[in-house]
């Protein structure tokens, strides 16, 4: 891989250095993006340039690359070209899914503990299948998300038969998910809490638990957490939200950020947020490091509708772009160690990019309770590309 001063040298030196570098096709670069406004948190860099493509990464990010110079050309006039997104929750229940979020701009995304032990070669089946990069957080509990609660019966909790199957896909899943609501966990969140720390610890992989409708605290929860892991929904409304109920939060909840307990929005149906508990996050300070849409084939069709969407919806609250687009690329890159070297268009990281438009004028928004909010911009996803491949949405 050439650094910027070797491809500038490069550049000027002629055909002979040039040779080297050549893409398969015999163009220098197999894929360029052109004309776009680049933003990449990672580097803290948001302006009018070009990304080229060799070899599945990231060759270079420059103010005028010639088209000529490479074997495809994506034109990314007026539109945003951003590190590829990252959804760190969502559900994939069908082999289709992974490409439906790969045609709205996700490169990678994770199932957020769809299955249990029982099942898990079926999700790990479609993650193995996607065109986008899939990994996945198995359920504490053996028989997954299931109608009468995953962890009402706690025996399900079943510490072996979680470890086996974590050891057995070890390159796809990446971590355990406990949900812990009321109707999931009944009054046993923190055994069950514990029971997935049991397994976790040892493996050095993290945990992500729900909060809000609880049976226990959140400070109670958090006390069980370790550096790394995630608490999502968080902005969930009572009766245990993070909110002090004197528009700050719980002082349990700094604490814990900042011992690297990462909080992340989980975008959801019901119970997860309202306007009013995502407006008083954000006004204290306490801003997600994720953001996620939670994605199901219910959610989806109103409430998530697409990742862009959800991620519009900080825009709209008044979260800079730079910083939303971080939830949504470096800092869920940072989330999971299987996630190095994501979430970024730093030349030689992997060449996944999502092209986005930011569209100006009046989009509807809607939040747990089904309230409708206006704003003036929304993200809408326009292009994907996973390790250098194009994909159109
Ligand atoms: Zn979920």
């Amino acid at each position: 891989m050439l650094t910027r001063r070797a491809f500038l040298t490069t550049a000027a030196g002629g055909a002979a250095v040039l040779a080297a570098v050549r893409s398969a096709s015999g163009a220098q670069y197999d894929l360029l993006v052109k004309g776009g406004r680049v933003i990449d948190p990672s580097r803290r860099f948001d302006a009018m340039a070009d990304v080229a493509i060799a070899k599945g990464r990231i060759a270079a990010v420059q103010p005028s690359i010639p088209a000529s110079a490479a074997a495809e050309v994506v034109d990314a006039a007026g539109a945003l070209v951003t590190p590829g997104l990252i959804d760190i929750h969502t559900h994939v229940r069908t082999a289709e899914m992974p490409g439906i979020c790969l045609s709205q701009g996700v490169t990678s995304l994770v199932d957020a503990g769809s299955r249990g032990a029982d099942m898990i070669d079926s999700v790990v089946g479609f993650a193995k299948g996607a065109p986008n990069r899939v990994r996945v957080l198995i359920n504490l509990s053996r028989a997954g998300v299931i109608d009468e609660g995953d962890l009402m019966d706690l025996s399900k909790a079943d510490v072996r038969l979680l470890r086996e199957a974590i050891v057995r896909h070890r390159d796809t899943v990446i971590g355990i998910k406990a949900r812990l609501s009321r109707n999931v966990a009944g009054d046993h969140d923190l055994e069950a809490l514990r029971r997935a720390q049991e397994v976790a610890r040892p493996l050095g992989i993290p945990v992500m638990i729900h909060i809000g409708q609880t049976f226990s605290t959140v400070p109670q929860l958090l006390a069980l957490l370790k550096p790394g892991d995630i608490v999502t929904h968080m902005y969930a409304f009572p009766p245990n939200p993070i909110f002090d109920g004197k528009g700050g939060v719980l002082p349990e909840v700094l604490a814990a950020r900042k011992r690297g307990i990462r909080f992340d929005v989980g975008n959801g149906r019901t119970g997860h947020f309202t306007w009013d508990t995502m407006a008083e996050g954000i006004k204290s300070g306490f801003l997600p490091d994720t953001t996620s849409s939670d994605w199901t084939d219910a959610g989806r069709a109103e409430h998530v509708v697409d990742f862009p969407n959800v991620m519009s919806k900080l825009l709209m609250l008044g979260v800079p772009l730079m910083q939303v687009i971080a939830m949504g690329t470096s800092n869920a890159a940072a989330t999971f160690p299987a996630f190095k070297g994501l979430g970024t268009l730093r030349p030689g990281a992997p060449a996944d990019v999502s092209i986005l438009e930011l569209r100006e004028g009046s989009f509807d928004f809607i939040d747990n309770v089904n309230t409708k909010r206006s704003g003036h911009q929304r993200l809408f996803p326009r292009a994907a590309i996973v390790g250098g491949k194009r994909s159109r949405t």
